[in-house]
């Protein structure tokens, strides 16, 4: 018999608390990628149903800014408590639905409870300056206050870990959150949100509505970016979303933070660990199953080192297993629908056209349903031309030739996005030359390491196409709160800045 996924789900859904009525009985479908069976039907929010979400959470905003910063880390803290008593059914749920292996569903709930842990300690470290003032008698200094209601739009393939990374920052900052996740993945988003409530319901003197989770597609988000209530919209997605989402908020002069595409590139220098860099580019670039916003789509390998690197990953591409990872050890899971799996072959057929040399990219038929699997590619290129200069999300390996390394650092920055980067080289040259300001263009540089797999304690975003957003950890909750310069005068005269004299 084979296994229904559906009512697995829905068993982790009930016993997490969810209401039945959010999954049940509606008009959005939607499906696990692991089989293409359908998991379940939601009712969707409209752009009503969201001005209303948004009236809730300006009166939870009126309340939560009060609440003392470390008091409201304390609510932070308990829903970090409630993350790790529920990690094995949400990590559960994250596989099911965006198709991820165990140790990738698991790990995405990790990065929900590090976020946690580190927004606690942010919690008492709303740093402001004090600043030295040209006047006597009066002080100078910067205030971080509450923004007001922030919005999160969520992509499929990170489902959980992107709304945690916003919603842990913007509650200790003293915001509520109302989150619109994708369509592809609702599910994770309505347990992630019980959980929450969980910790909400034991910290007990939080105001109602405080973190809203609201269902549907582009116009469900849409109505969140266009309302003027929602003063940070945070969206993830693709490049695409961004330039419609970027100018909406801004005519309005809302904030956005906005993590969208990467086509992220590692160079291999004639000095790297060959066996090193093999492993980090087979995960950075199979793993996931090319489903992640940083995985690696362009390797540039030096001539000298090409033969002995690239034949072994070509035959790397040819065992790695591609499987159902809920059924077997699989490395690379399925694709999120056959739109993509169409993407990906529409891809290869204009990298083949372009002179490319493919090497897998077919079709794997996972037992007899209807999931979309297949052989992640590495694809030979002589230039970087037509596909290799965007995104395709799908286990795609542009791999190409250099010779020069001031030239390949240039074809390297020569894309729209600029979200990751990597080098392999044992030369401290390249290596500082790579991370210099002449450098990789991207907001993640790394050494010897691949593009994915970033922890949470360091600002993630990118530069360009990638939207220029910062998330997570070092000072990204700056863009969660509003600075207010502040000069306090304690003397008893009034001198004015730049010694103007203005006596009456
Ligand atoms: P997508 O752009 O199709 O959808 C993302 C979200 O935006 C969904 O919730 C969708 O409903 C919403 N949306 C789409 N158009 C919108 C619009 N015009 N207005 C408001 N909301 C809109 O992306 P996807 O296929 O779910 O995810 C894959 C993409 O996300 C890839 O490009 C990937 O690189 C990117 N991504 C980026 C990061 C990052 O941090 N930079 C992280 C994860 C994913």
């Amino acid at each position: 018999m084979t296994r229904s996924y559906a009512a697995e789900a829905t068993a982790i859904l009930n016993h997490l608390g969810v209401d039945p009525a959010r999954h049940t009985g509606g008009t959005m479908a939607v499906f696990t990628p692991l089989t293409g069976e359908q998991t379940a039907s939601l009712p969707t929010d409209t752009a009503g149903s969201v001005a209303d979400a948004v009236t809730r959470a300006q009166a939870a905003f009126r309340d939560w800014r009060r609440v003392p910063a470390p008091r409201r880390g304390e609510l932070v803290r308990l829903f970090g408590e409630e993350l790790r008593a529920a990690k094995d059914e949400l990590g559960r749920l994250v596989s099911i639905e965006a198709g991820k292996s165990p140790s990738e569903g698991a790990g995405e709930v990790q990065e929900m409870i590090d976020i946690c842990d580190f927004a606690v300690g942010l919690s008492r470290q709303l740093y402001g300056l004090t600043i030295a003032t040209e006047r006597p008698d009066h002080r100078m200094m910067e205030t971080w206050h509450p923004l007001g209601v922030v919005g999160v739009i969520s992509a499929f393939n990170f489902p959980v870990a992107v709304w945690s990374w916003n919603t842990a920052l913007a509650l200790v900052c003293g915001n509520p959150v109302i989150w619109k996740p994708s369509e592809k993945t609702p599910l994770t988003a309505l347990a992630s949100q019980a959980i929450l409530d969980r910790a909400l319901a034991r910290f007990g003197s939080a105001p109602a509505h405080l973190a809203q989770v609201v269902i549907g597609g582009r116009d469900v988000g849409e109505a969140l970016v266009d309302h003027p209530g929602v003063a940070l919209v945070s969206a993830t997605g693709s490049t695409r979303m961004g330039r419609s989402v970027g100018p909406r908020v801004a005519a309005r002069f809302g904030r956005t933070i906005l993590e969208l595409g990467g086509n992220n590139a590692g160079i291999v220098c004639p000095s790297a660990d060959l066996d090193m860099a093999l492993r980090a580019i087979a995960f950075g670039a199979m793993g996931t199953a090319g489903q992640r916003c940083t995985t690696m789509r362009r390797l540039f390998v030096h001539d000298s080192v090409y033969d002995a690197l690239v034949p072994r990953l070509v035959k790397a591409y040819a065992s790695v297993s591609v499987g159902n990872p809920l059924e077997t050890a699989a490395l690379v899971g399925p694709l999120i629908d056959g739109a993509a799996f169409d993407a990906m072959q529409a891809a290869l057929a204009a990298a083949k056209a372009a002179g490319g040399t493919v090497h897998g990219g077919d079709r794997v038929t996972v037992g007899t349903d209807a999931g979309q699997y297949a052989r992640p590619a590495l694809v030979e290129m002589p230039t970087q031309v037509g596909p290799v200069l965007e995104e395709t999300f799908a286990p795609i390996l542009y791999v190409m030739r250099y010779t020069d390394f001031d030239a390949v650092v240039e074809d390297h920055n020569a894309v729209g996005a600029g979200l990751s980067s990597s080098i392999f080289t044992l030369d401290m040259r390249e290596m500082e030359q790579f991370l210099s300001a002449a450098g990789s263009d991207c907001g993640i540089a790394n050494v010897n390491i691949g593009t994915s797999g970033a922890e949470i304690g360091g600002a993630f975003g990118g530069e360009k196409e990638t939207g220029g957003g910062r998330e997570s950890g070092s000072d990204a909750w700056k863009a969660y709160m509003r600075r207010a310069t502040n000069t306090v005068n304690y003397g008893r005269s009034l001198p004015l800045a730049q010694g103007v004299v203005f006596d009456i």
